[in-house]
């Protein structure tokens, strides 16, 4: 096959795609993006918020475990809002990683630089910083016990691990093979998402047959993977190779994404409006990388091997390991993934009253994304410090989450929702059903700053 040179994927600026929306209403965006959305919008996620913040003295032991997300946001709103706690920070990671960015470079539209930044920026002077990993949980003893020995006592502890990509559970696979044999998957590092955009990239300037996975179980941003297969497609009609190919999506059940509306529109949109067929109730069992075939299992028709040209494998997800060999981890139900098992509503432990939750590692019925992370921290906040002065919880998360679903460079939809799995818009302006710019304003010039205001806490 001869070598084309590949476009580089335009990404509309901003005085561009201001032709395609009124000044007025552009300013209006922008205006809400910086007040409603950072604010949280619909997205505070707090049905009770009991009073306005204000420091309390206190002598207790805080130990966080984990700097993302949801760590950092804790660490800095629980440092303004305490005098004297001891707070420490417990993570031997010093590079942030901005996850949202992952889907755009791990397809090229993005440089990793855009993923990349460092935990130190965000890390209160106050705190102790722990460059370890919790290698155990002692919640009977209120203390962990760091991977190089160190025991850290505490009086409450925040959980706030993430969680674990398990490539084990899929045969043949390993993260290093991303980037090779045509195996993309943005959910790993930048480093890996680079190597990932050059499957993609390969992909689509030759095109041929791309297969886009979604793993069993609660994943992170469960709208990654559709996000993938919708910016591969749009690449290859980008460089005149969409003719040439076939995509395939692979949903583990009966949907395309738990909220109910969005589940509908993307099984008409999929097919219909990009030419991607869906192929329900299939699991991946295992790959063989030199072959380029992968093994699913599906409900119809039993086991079965596919070759691929590109195949974009996101595994199944659970706690991290010392999450789940512990005692904090559901102990009833679905167990297999250990998440953390915390009141849905208060993010406190059902067993372990001192313990709270924050992001993905919680055991919580929503989408795990940095949106509900955003949402949680100033819940287990005020609910610690409501410990803490020995009150009942006084804040209550309402399960909000959302996902810019990215349908092409240039257009987005907003979809945001809560436990009952209603809409619950920040924007009542825009139609989370309809795929448009005004969204993708919103992904690409608002996400990033929100997310580092959440960082230092600033959530109100
Ligand atoms: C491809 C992709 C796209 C995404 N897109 C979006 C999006 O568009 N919108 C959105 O809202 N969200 C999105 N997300 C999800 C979002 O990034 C996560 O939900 C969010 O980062 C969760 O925050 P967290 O603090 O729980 O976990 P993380 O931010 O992952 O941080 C967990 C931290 O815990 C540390 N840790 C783990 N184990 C231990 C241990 N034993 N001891 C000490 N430290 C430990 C880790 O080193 C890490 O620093 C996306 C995620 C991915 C992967």
């Amino acid at each position: 096959m001869t070598q084309r040179n590949t476009p580089s994927p335009r990404e509309p600026d901003l005085g561009q795609g201001i032709e395609h929306c009124s000044r007025r209403e552009f300013l209006k965006l922008a205006g809400l993006g910086s007040g409603a959305l950072a604010a949280g919008g619909a997205g505070t996620g707090a049905l009770l918020h009991s009073e306005p913040a204000r420091a309390i003295a206190t002598n207790a032991r805080i130990v966080i475990v984990g700097a993302g997300a949801a760590g950092l946001g804790c660490a800095n709103r629980l440092s303004d809002r305490l005098e004297g706690a001891e707070i420490t920070v417990v993570d031997r990671r010093e590079p942030h990683y901005y996850q949202p960015a992952l889907p755009l470079v791990g397809t090229g539209v993005w440089s990793p630089s855009k993923a990349k930044d460092r935990n130190a920026r965000y890390m209160p002077s106050d705190v102790r910083w722990v460059k370890s990993m919790v290698a155990e949980y002692d919640p009977d003893n209120n203390r962990v016990v760091t991977d190089e020995g160190e025991t850290l006592d505490y009086d409450y502890l925040i959980v706030a691990t993430g969680l674990e990509l398990r490539f084990d559970q899929i045969e043949g696979m390993s993260p290093e093979l991303i980037g090779s044999h045509g195996i993309a998957c943005v959910y790993d590092t930048p480093e890996h998402g680079e190597r990932s955009a050059r499957a993609v990239q390969a992909f689509t300037r030759e095109g041929g047959k791309g297969l886009f996975i979604r793993p069993p179980g609660d994943i992170k941003c469960a709208g990654a993977p559709l996000k993938v297969a919708m910016i591969t497609e749009y690449l290859l009609r980008q460089n005149g190779t969409r003719e040439q190919s076939e995509l395939h999506y692979y949903p583990p059940d009966s949907s395309m994404f738990t909220q109910p509306d969005l589940d509908t529109f993307l099984k008409a949109y999929f097919p219909e409006q990009r030419g991607i067929d869906i192929h329900y109730h299939h699991r991946v069992k295992g790959v063989d990388a030199e072959a380029q075939r992968v093994t699913f299992e599906s409900d119809e028709h039993g086991e079965y091997t596919e070759s691929y040209d590109l195949l974009h494998i996101p595994p199944p997800m659970s706690a991290p390991q010392p999450v789940r060999e512990s005692a904090l981890a559901w102990a009833e139900g679905e167990t297999d993934a250990g998440w953390l098992e915390v009141d849905p509503y208060s993010l406190r432990h059902r067993r372990y009253p001192n313990v709270f939750g924050a992001g993905d590692v919680c055991g919580v019925p929503i989408s795990k994304t940095s949106a509900s992370a955003k949402s949680m921290i100033p819940v287990v906040v005020d609910n610690l410090v409501d410990a803490i002065a020995e009150r009942e919880p006084s804040a209550a998360y309402s399960g909000y989450t959302s996902c810019p679903l990215i349908t092409e460079v240039g257009e987005a939809m907003l979809v945001e929702f809560n436990y009952e799995l209603e809409m619950v818009p920040s924007f009542p302006f825009i139609d989370p059903l309809k795929p448009q710019w005004a969204a993708w304003v919103m992904e690409r010039w608002l996400l990033h700053p929100t997310y580092n205001a959440m960082l230092r806490g600033r959530i109100s």
